[in-house]
């Protein structure tokens, strides 16, 4: 390494850039090649259960006029292209739903997601600037219906890593619980009169088993029940032993008046969602219900990672120094 090329990043890289090795030597260890392992056992089972229920893959949105608004502030991560600017996606929830739009009855995709998150995010264990979601969504299904193939697919991928990886759990020291069915049900505002606004932590580390939480007051594209207002047909996985929120999903407002009302009330600038705007103006969204799976939190929660760090190679955790 050229003396100079590298200045002091308090990683342990030192300035002539000793430590790249070890940077390195990391991406092949056994504990990485374990987590990859069980990576790679999630998406055959993910693939799988995909293909055979029809569900359609769709390749990833990188680049758009429009992405999820997001419920929580990150740093700007758009650029320029002549003159438009074009985010870089921080979820496809809204090209899952032009797709519907478009004809298509149920989709998903392995969906690279950028979230510029603030550097404090670094120490929950579960951040990272760019992380991927197994992205799906389907056309006239209910939110019951989304959480059942949900609860499933997990379960089907935690029985494939434990009976089939045996050998990378072990070098992980990792005991994986079989995940049983059906998953208990919580509503959020219980749960926050329960145990305060931290609830998803004390929940999780109470919990042997994921569980649901549904009713959380989140993004304008998120369905509000029409029978009861400010009750969100929403829901959330929580792993157990502290491993925290594993993937999100909803049913989806579709109706123009609904979505204009969801974004005032968030105060939002309607500008960048013109097209979309006028698409549903149109009556052409229609009614779904979604979710996406965070992969390395997946992995994380399989492998019994202490943290997301350690669940993918060039991990970019908030705060730390990126190197590569
Ligand atoms: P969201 O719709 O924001 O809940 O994101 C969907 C899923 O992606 C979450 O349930 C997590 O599993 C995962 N996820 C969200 N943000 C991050 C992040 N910054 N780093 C890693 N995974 C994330
Ligand atoms: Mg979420």
């Amino acid at each position: 390494m050229g003396a100079g090329a590298y200045s002091g990043r308090g990683d342990g890289i030192g300035e002539s850039g000793e430590g790249l090795e070890e940077t390195l030597r990391k991406i092949g260890s056994a504990e990485m090649r374990s987590a990859l392992g069980v990576l790679g056992e999630a998406m055959r089972v993910v693939h799988g259960r995909m293909y055979s229920e029809g569900v359609v893959q769709l390749m990833p949105i990188m680049i758009s006029p429009i992405t999820d608004p997001l419920n929580h502030s990150v740093f700007d991560a758009s650029i320029d292209y002549c003159g438009t600017k074009l985010e870089l996606t921080k979820s496809m929830i809204l090209h899952k739903q032009l797709a519907l739009a478009g004809g298509l009855d149920a989709i998903y995709i392995v969906s690279p997601n950028v979230r510029l998150e603030k550097p404090e995010k670094g120490e929950s264990g579960r951040h990272l600037l760019e992380f991927v979601q197994v992205d799906y969504e389907m056309k006239g299904r209910s939110m019951e219906q989304v959480m059942r193939f949900s609860e499933e697919l997990l379960a089907e991928i935690v029985e494939a890593v434990r009976t089939r990886r045996g050998q990378e759990l072990g070098a992980l020291g990792r005991e994986l619980r079989a995940v049983e069915l059906p998953l208990k049900v919580f509503d959020s505002h219980e749960l926050e009169r329960e145990y305060g606004a931290d609830w998803e932590t004390a929940v999780s580390e109470a919990s042997r088993m994921p569980v649901w939480v549904t009713n959380h007051e989140r993004e304008f594209y998120d369905r509000e029940d029409p029978a009861r207002p400010f009750t969100y047909r929403n829901y959330d996985i929580i792993y157990p032993e502290g491993f925290g929120e594993g993937l999100s999903g909803a049913e989806r407002e579709w109706e123009y008046g609904r979505i204009l009302e969801r974004m005032e009330r968030k105060g939002m600038d309607l500008g960048p969602y013109a097209a979309y705007l006028e698409v549903a103006r149109k009556g052409l969204l229609v009614p779904s219900a979604g979710a996406g799976i965070g992969v390395e939190r997946l992995v994380r929660y399989c492998c019994g990672l202490k943290h997301i760090a350690d669940a993918r190679p060039f991990a970019k955790v908030p705060g730390r120094p990126l190197v590569f």
